[in-house]
């Protein structure tokens, strides 16, 4: 196999544990894989780019050849940038499909070069969204079965900040 470098944008907000699972995936396939945190700003994301940065940093800290970095302009721009080939998404389920599907035709039109490669979770993942961890958490429940301690901990001093 060629070696690939290959880039996983999303919004990590916050990173869970259907994210993680992905990422290892992806370590064991490619020479290197950059987790790309979009600023999303019209999302208006629970956590600022730079906490979401810093959530990612300290989850995957023990991967070897993964790097985490954020960005603000094009995807397709960036990808090219860092010298990536492959942009690699998360399929759960086939609710997801349909705007996988598009987004992966619009960058393909935009950057024809760069090819889009999804990955599956593990089944005990694959119902697990930042939305709805964010909510769960938001309404007192325990999210530590869907993301890591360091950012339940950081979900709940969020959400007492809030209140
Ligand atoms: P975005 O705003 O780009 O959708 P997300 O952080 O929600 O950003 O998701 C980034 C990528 O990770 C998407 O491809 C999404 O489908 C995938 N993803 C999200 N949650 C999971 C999960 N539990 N298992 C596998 N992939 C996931």
């Amino acid at each position: 196999m060629k070696k690939i470098i290959a880039i996983y944008p999303g919004t990590f907000d916050p990173l869970t544990k259907g994210h993680s699972d992905i990422i290892k995936r992806a370590a064991t396939l490619f020479e290197h894989v950059i987790v790309a945190i979009a600023a999303n700003p019209t999302k208006t994301p629970v956590f600022n780019l730079h906490e979401r940065v810093q959530l990612a940093e300290s989850v995957l800290a023990k991967l070897d050849d993964v790097e985490i970095c954020s960005f603000d302009n094009l995807l397709v721009e960036f990808a090219k940038q860092r010298g990536a080939q492959v942009i690699l998404r998360g399929l759960r389920a086939v609710s997801d499909f349909e705007y996988e599907f598009q987004l992966a035709g619009m960058n393909r039109k935009l950057e024809p070069t760069l090819e889009t490669m999804f990955l599956m979770p593990a089944e005990q993942y694959a119902y697990i969204s930042s939305s709805l961890v964010r909510e769960i958490a938001g309404l007192g429940g325990d999210v530590s079965d869907f993301v890591h301690e360091e950012v339940r901990t950081a979900l709940t001093a969020k959400l007492k900040l809030k209140n």
